[in-house]
C-alpha cells in the first residue's frame, strides 16, 4: 500500500458518514483533487446531499472543493453555460507566511483566529447588519478560516460589488489624516497638515460613538488604553501618568484627541488606526470574494495537506483546530520521517522533534498529517 492508497482508505471510512453543511447541493459545481493536484477534475454536480456522499466515499478524492456560486447547469461547461444564479459571500483568510511552513505554529494561529474573530464581530455585524444564523465559519483545514455569509442579500452581489465590501473592511485608501481636523466655532477649517501652526483652532477627531472607521478608531484607542496603555507608550510619554490616561480616554470621548498635547500625531496614531482593519488577501487572482466562480475547501470536508477537517466553528472563543480539527483515531500506525520534523501539538498530545529519516510508531492521525504534509512515509 502506497501513501496515497492509505490516505483513501481514511478518507473513504470518514466520507461514508459524511453529511455537507451548505444549502442548496444540486446547484454548487464540485471539483475533486488527489496527490498530485488540488483540483483535478471540476464541473462536476450532484442531485442531492446524499448523491454527493455516496460518491466521496466511493472516490475518496484528498481534496474536495465547492463553488459559492449556485447554478441552473453546474455541470455545465464552458462556464457560461452553467447559467450563474447567485453567489454566498465569501471571505478566505489566511496566516501569512512566516518560518513554521509548511507546519504552523500557535502564534499564526491565534493572529489568524483575531483576524476571522475581527471580521465577524467588527465589520460584518455591526456594518453589513448580518446575522450569526446567516453565516458560517469553518476551519480552512490548513492554515485560515473561511467566512460563508449565505444571505439573499448577498446572492446577486456581481464582482464589482463584492470588491467595494473586500476594500472596505480591508481599509484600502484610508488615510488616517482624514479623519482629523480643526475647527473654529464649528466649522471645519481644514486638516492637519495645512493648519498645524493655527493654535487658535480647535483640533478634533473621531468620537467612540460615531459610526464605520471612525468610530473604530476611537473605539480602539480606548481600548488600548484601558487594557493596555504600555502599548501608547510611543505616542507621548505622558501616557504613562494615570491622570493623563484618564484626560487622553475622556477626550476622545468627547472627540478631542488633544487633550493632553501631543507632538506628530498622525503619525503616532497611523499604527492604531492600521491595526483596526481586516488584513485580508492581496492578490486579486487569489481571493475567492470577488471571484465568484472560484471553487473553495467543502466545509467538513477532510484538507489533503493536513488530513485535519474543514470543521464549522461554533465556539470561537474555545476553538482550537489542533485538536478540533483532528477527525482520525489513535491506532498505532509506523511512519518514517523524510525532513525534519518541529515540535507539534495535536489532539493534546505532543510529538516530535523528529529527526530526517526516523522511524516511529505514532497515532494515525498524526500519522496521516505527517503523510498529508509530505513530511513522513509508510515505513
Ligand atoms: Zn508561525
Amino acid at each position: 500500500m502506497n501513501e496515497m492508497q492509505f490516505l483513501q482508505s481514511r478518507f473513504g471510512e470518514y466520507y461514508k458518514s459524511y453529511q455537507p453543511p451548505i444549502a442548496h447541493v444540486e446547484q454548487r459545481e464540485f471539483g475533486f483533487g488527489g496527490w498530485e493536484k488540488k483540483i483535478e477534475f471540476r464541473h462536476l454536480a450532484f442531485k442531492s446531499p446524499d448523491e454527493l456522499r455516496q460518491r466521496l466515499a466511493r472516490e475518496k478524492p484528498l481534496y474536495v472543493s465547492y463553488s459559492a456560486a449556485y447554478y441552473e447547469f453546474p455541470d455545465a461547461r464552458p462556464m457560461p453555460k452553467k447559467n450563474w444564479l447567485g453567489a454566498d459571500l465569501i471571505f478566505d483568510l489566511d496566516a501569512e507566511l512566516h518560518s513554521c511552513a509548511p507546519f504552523i505554529c500557535p502564534e499564526c494561529l491565534e493572529k489568524i483566529k483575531a483576524q476571522t474573530l475581527k471580521l465577524v464581530e467588527d465589520f460584518l455585524i455591526p456594518d453589513f447588519g448580518f446575522s450569526k444564523s446567516e453565516m458560517i465559519i469553518n476551519f480552512s483545514g490548513n492554515r485560515g478560516y473561511h467566512v460563508h455569509v449565505h444571505s439573499p442579500a448577498v446572492y446577486s452581489l456581481g464582482r464589482d460589488e463584492r470588491r467595494e465590501i473586500v476594500n472596505y473592511i480591508a481599509g484600502a485608501n484610508l488615510d488616517v489624516v482624514s479623519f482629523f481636523g480643526y475647527e473654529r466655532d464649528g466649522q471645519y477649517m481644514g486638516p492637519i497638515e495645512a493648519e498645524k501652526s493655527k493654535a487658535s483652532l480647535r483640533f478634533f477627531g473621531p468620537m467612540p460613538t460615531d459610526g464605520g472607521y471612525a468610530g473604530k478608531f476611537a473605539r480602539e484607542m480606548i481600548r488600548r488604553a484601558r487594557e493596555n496603555p504600555e502599548s501608547l507608550k510611543e505616542i507621548s510619554t505622558k501616557l504613562k501618568k494615570p491622570a493623563e490616561l484618564e484626560k487622553f480616554i475622556s477626550g476622545i470621548e468627547r472627540g478631542n484627541w488633544d487633550a493632553i498635547g501631543i507632538s506628530k500625531r498622525e503619525e503616532k496614531f497611523k499604527a492604531i488606526f492600521d491595526s483596526v482593519a481586516v488584513r485580508l488577501p492581496e492578490h486579486v487572482d487569489a481571493n475567492v470574494t470577488f471571484d465568484t466562480s472560484k471553487l473553495l475547501r467543502l466545509p467538513k470536508s477532510i484538507h489533503g495537506g493536513t488530513g485535519m477537517a474543514c470543521v464549522l466553528v461554533n465556539d470561537f472563543a474555545a476553538f482550537d483546530p489542533m485538536r478540533d480539527a483532528v477527525v482520525f483515531g489513535g491506532q498505532p500506525v509506523s511512519v518514517k520521517t523524510v525532513q525534519q520534523v518541529p515540535a507539534i501539538e495535536m489532539k493534546n498530545q505532543s510529538f516530535g522533534p523528529y529527526a530526517d529519516s526516523q522511524t516511529i510508531s505514532v497515532p494515525e492521525f498524526f500519522a496521516i498529517y505527517l503523510i498529508c504534509k509530505r513530511a513522513a512515509v509508510l515505513a
